[in-house]
């Protein structure tokens, strides 16, 4: 039995690239493991928004966790900013970071030349700083595995490098070292208009991803307009066929089948058939985790479910915390 956790920052509606990618290997370890999944309203911040979108973002992906199959039972579903021992480790792990290392964050030199070409007058500090808050989050919980998509592999290794110096300075005992878990087939679903980039919710063109609220219909118009090539041969090649590819692992995601086997059951079919069976599958998963979205969005027994949550990640985080305290003389 492992620790297992992961988290979908609220900086836009969960998309099917965060379902394939984080949520349903969280789904698939369930029952054998100890899971926590929350909701990362504070990693969210980075990215400005105003406080109605950023609160409706909030209260949609707690639905939407639950919604996807999440049993509070096995799983401690959680909102990030209700559990304080967070932001009060990711201060002491700041500590322990240097500068060096966190600018040389491929997700910070992205998105930091994204909002500047000149300088760093314009990227706010959390951009910098989050992978010690992400560190944080993992290290808590005395966490083992981190199912995460490929882009996010190097804060995890981030983590158990700050955590293996804090290790070594303060008691080997102090933190367990985390491993990403990943599917490296299903690990990158892609963008459906520029298939050579990653499929991402905070994208400003809404045809380039599914969210999970997408209305089904609007969903297969999505795929149905996804860019493929000219060659109208079905066959799983990323680099050269990104589109097509990424089509072939949405289907072999979903339908919990081998690469291989779905090219197979797609031989000398058309783009035409692909992109429909594609989107019958995607429209199926849609349907049901709206229709549980339905009756759970804004009720008092999702809230009753968070607070289960919270009081959980609460109790062993505040514990955690203390113990670190301790060791570092606090
Ligand atoms: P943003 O654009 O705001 O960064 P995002 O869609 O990348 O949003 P995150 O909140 O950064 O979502 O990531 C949540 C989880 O989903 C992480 O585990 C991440 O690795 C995974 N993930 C994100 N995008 C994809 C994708 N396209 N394919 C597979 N997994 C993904
Ligand atoms: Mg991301």
């Amino acid at each position: 039995m492992k620790k297992i956790i992961t988290g979908i920052t609220t900086t836009g509606t969960i998309t099917l690239g965060n379902y394939i990618g984080a949520i349903k290997p969280m789904l698939d370890l369930q029952n054998d493991n100890e899971m926590f999944m929350f909701i990362a309203d504070l990693h969210a911040l980075v990215t400005p928004s105003d406080a109605k979108d950023l609160r409706l973002r909030i209260s949609n992906a707690s639905a939407i966790y639950f919604a996807c199959g999440f049993d509070p039972k096995r799983t401690t579903v959680f909102i990030q900013s209700e559990v304080p021992a967070h932001t009060q480790l990711a201060w002491i792990l700041n500590c322990h970071t240097t500068i060096g290392e966190l600018s040389r964050m491929t997700q910070f030199k992205d998105k930091s030349a994204k909002k500047s070409s000149n300088g760093t007058e314009t990227v706010p500090t959390g951009l910098l700083t989050y992978p010690t808050l992400m560190a944080a989050d993992i290290l808590l919980y005395d966490i083992d595995l981190v199912p995460v998509g490929k882009d996010q592999k190097q804060h995890i290794e981030l983590t158990r490098n700050i955590a293996t110096r804090m290790n070594n300075k303060y008691g080997k005992d102090l933190f367990t070292l985390p491993k990403e878990y990943t599917n490296d087939v299903t690990a990158k679903i892609m963008d459906l208009q520029d298939p050579t980039k990653k499929m991402s919710k905070s994208s400003d063109n809404q045809k380039s991803f599914i969210s999970l609220l997408d209305k089904p219909e609007v969903a297969r118009k999505k795929i149905n307009s996804s860019v493929t090539d000219s060659e109208n041969l079905i066959k799983y090649d990323p680099v050269n066929k990104p589109g097509v590819s990424n089509l072939i692992t949405i289907y072999s995601a979903l339908k919990n089948e081998k690469i291989d086997d779905v090219v197979k059951h797609f031989d000398g079919k058309n783009y035409g058939v692909l992109k429909s069976e594609v989107a019958d599958v995607v429209c199926e998963l849609l349907e049901n985790i709206q229709t549980k979205f339905n009756t759970l969005v804004g009720t008092k027994e999702l809230r009753d479910l968070l607070d289960r949550g919270k009081q959980r990640a609460t109790e062993i985080s505040n514990k955690k915390l203390k113990l670190i305290n301790e060791k570092i003389g606090l």
